[in-house]
């Protein structure tokens, strides 16, 4: 496998778009403990609230549940901006209505680096990705250079917004064609503590321990992940550079 390079430093804002509270957790929460404790400023956008997740309740049930969990496993890493859209959980669909909410929260936000999960057919050989993650993610690549064009999506500029032309990297996390990689040896703990935070959603998820399956989970690919990089921890980024 390719060399992992060192990710970017030389930016201040960064905003993570993702279609699931928990999506940020599995390996990405690790790597924005690292950042926000360098004063980097990162916010969350959540384009569902999850409320399709768990199986014995009900969305109405779930939706608040998941957006309490969400918020307080931000907050662990350092985050206390967490937004949601209300698109369906399951069935987000991508395209224009999608690409215009995106592109107005980044005329929002004016990150330097986005961050999404892996929009690609697979985590692994043998696996199949999730339509919203495939949905978000390609959305988030045509939203993170929407919001540059005055003229797409106009009337998002009436008021106080502006172009924002200024992303110049979209990360995509738990790519399997990694480029990137944030050493996570002094984080893994408090990105542990963010994973668990999902306390609801990983209990239905699994009969193991929740501490345990957090721990176990985190370690086992950051450990991968760090034999690469040449740290005990890592996580791994695909870094998009988007055209100036
Ligand atoms: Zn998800």
């Amino acid at each position: 496998m390719a060399e992992l390079l060192e990710m970017p430093t030389d930016w201040t804002r960064a905003l993570a778009i993702v279609a699931h509270p928990d999506d940020m957790e599995y390996g990405a929460a690790s790597a924005v403990a690292a950042w926000t404790a360098e004063g980097r400023e990162v916010a969350y956008l959540m384009v569902s609230r999850g409320e399709a997740g768990i199986d014995t309740l009900t969305p109405a049930e779930c939706a608040p549940l998941r957006e309490a969990e969400q918020i307080a496993s931000a907050a662990v890493v350092g985050v206390d901006q967490v937004e949601f859209l209300d698109h369906p959980d399951g069935v987000i669909e991508g395209g224009v209505p999608l690409r215009r909410d995106l592109a107005a929260a980044i005329r929002r936000h004016r990150p330097e680096l986005i961050v999404t999960l892996n929009p690609r057919e697979h985590f692994r050989p043998g696996g199949w990705n999730s339509a919203d993650h495939r949905a978000v993610g390609e959305a988030v690549l045509d939203a993170a250079v929407d919001a540059g064009n005055r003229w797409i999506f106009p009337e998002q500029l009436d008021g106080d917004l502006e172009p924002w032309p200024g992303v110049r990297w979209v990360a995509l996390a738990a790519s399997p064609q990694a480029t990137h990689a944030v050493d996570t040896t002094e984080t893994m703990e408090t990105g542990i503590a963010s994973l668990l935070e999902h306390r609801t959603y990983i209990t239905a998820l699994t009969d193991v321990d929740p501490e345990t399956y957090a721990r176990e989970f985190l370690a086992n690919f950051a450990t991968a992940s760090g034999e690469r990089f040449g740290t005990r921890y890592a996580t791994t980024f695909e870094l998009i550079t988007l055209a100036g």
